[in-house]
């Protein structure tokens, strides 16, 4: 018979196991008790959205719709594309569903997406996102709010180390445009010089040039027109307001005038958490204000500001976790025995107690991988002992061991 060959993974995705995963799960536990803490509700959006919802909110022009996105006709030749990040597919949802009866609304969601990338470290074609969202609220208050949740998340992550809150405006529309137009200008005046990616950028979405990472494009980015000039007192004002909240609720924060994000949506506050640790994929977290967004999906002007950060990048980061223990390991000599300790540890996982059984070789074997497992007690269970209604209870910490009835069990190890 011919050899089966195992289907490889495709390219960009991962399998995780141990303390890969338990990095992961940290992010999303953490994420999960400070959202609640904020007052952020769970939203559940679909993987699979039609390809418009993205194409038209993201910006044709954008690296992700233009090149990164995982689309294809499905059987019945729509095209259906599996998403590239959440909020697009928030907003259909607060459409579609009539969320804007509850509005406003502070959501947060976490969970898969896909972008066509090339795959390397902290960059992967299958990654993960933690989200939030205020949908509803044109104030500056939700923009703080966010941004102080953000602090908080990296803070109680334990990595906010080394992590640098970057915060630009990038104005209301008029500033937008009268912007977009001095850029166009200065930008065309060093055309020769800059990168092909620039230039083909230049009159689509001159702002993206900006936060070019290309030595070429660097130079000429760096001395391009400031917003400042062209901005209006009203953005003005509004920044003013999000950097007065920022300093009452002690959250640092540095300006970053280069900074424009990668999507077209933003309007107002853009920003991004980065680390100085993980080399050029240094932003773990970012977002921005994005009042734009719901009226290209052809909903009425929504006022929405929201942020996402990559659950992988953060996970990165964390101290090693420590390692999984269970409280009580149950080490059954012989086949009554062996029943026995498949109901008391029954009984001690009802009772939340933690407890596993060793399932394999002789005393000692069963003795050592109790300590692998780093439990506080070790329930021994010979036959013998079993038949006079009792179990010898080890304190592995001190090594003190005493005979306890099985019906006490629960209350011996409790401790
Ligand atoms: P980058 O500049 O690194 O490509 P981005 O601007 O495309 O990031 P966003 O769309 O803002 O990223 O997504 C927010 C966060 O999601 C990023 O800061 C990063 O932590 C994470 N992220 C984005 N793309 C990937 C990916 N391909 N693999 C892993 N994490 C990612
Ligand atoms: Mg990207």
């Amino acid at each position: 018979m011919a050899k089966i060959e195992t289907p490889r993974p495709i390219r960009g995705t991962q399998d995780m196991l141990g303390e890969v995963a338990d990095r992961f799960v940290r992010v999303v536990e953490t994420f999960e008790r400070v959202r609640r803490l904020y007052g952020f509700r769970r939203v559940e959006v679909p993987v699979i959205e039609p390809t418009a919802v993205f194409a038209r909110s993201l910006g044709e022009t954008t690296d992700v719709v233009s090149k990164e996105m995982y689309s294809f006709d499905d059987r019945g030749g729509e095209s259906v594309t599996l998403r590239p990040e959440f909020t697009a597919g928030i907003c259909r949802a607060f459409l579609t569903e009539g969320w804007q009866q509850h509005a406003p609304l502070k959501l947060a969601t976490h969970g898969p997406l896909f972008r066509y990338e090339r795959p390397q470290k902290g960059r992967y074609r299958q990654f993960h996102q933690i989200d939030a969202e205020i949908i509803g609220a044109a104030e500056p208050a939700a923009d703080v709010e966010l941004l102080v949740f953000a602090d908080q998340l990296l803070r109680d992550l334990g990595i906010s180390e080394g992590v640098t809150l970057h915060l630009n405006t990038l104005g209301d529309g008029g500033t937008r445009a009268a912007w977009r137009s001095a850029l166009i200008e200065y930008f065309s005046d060093h055309k020769a010089d800059l990168s092909e990616d620039s230039r083909d950028r230049l009159e689509k979405n001159p702002l993206r040039i900006l936060d070019s990472k290309d030595p070429r494009d660097r130079p000429i980015a760096d001395a391009a027109p400031d917003i400042d000039t062209y901005i209006t007192d009203e953005a003005r004002d509004f920044f003013g307001s999000v950097t007065e909240g920022l300093s009452a609720a002690g959250v640092a924060w540095t300006r970053d005038s280069r900074l424009v994000r990668g999507l077209d949506y933003y309007r107002h506050t853009a920003f991004e958490f980065v680390t100085d640790r993980l080399g050029a994929q240094g932003t773990v977290l970012g977002g921005g204000r994005y009042d734009g967004l719901m009226e290209s999906l052809g909903g009425p002007a929504t006022p929405a500001v929201g942020w996402a950060a990559g659950i992988e990048r953060l996970a990165m980061l964390l101290d090693a976790p420590p390692p999984p223990r269970v409280h009580v390991a149950l080490v059954p000599m012989g086949d009554a025995a062996a029943l026995a300790a498949t109901g008391i540890v029954a009984q001690l996982r009802r009772a939340g107690i933690s407890a596993d059984l060793g399932f394999k070789g002789n005393m000692k074997k069963r003795m050592q991988k109790a300590n692998d497992l780093g439990a506080r007690f070790a329930i021994i269970l010979g036959d013998d002992e079993l038949a006079k209604g009792v179990a010898s209870v080890k304190d592995l910490a001190s090594g003190a061991q005493q005979e306890v009835a099985l019906d006490a069990l629960v209350a011996a190890v409790r401790a």
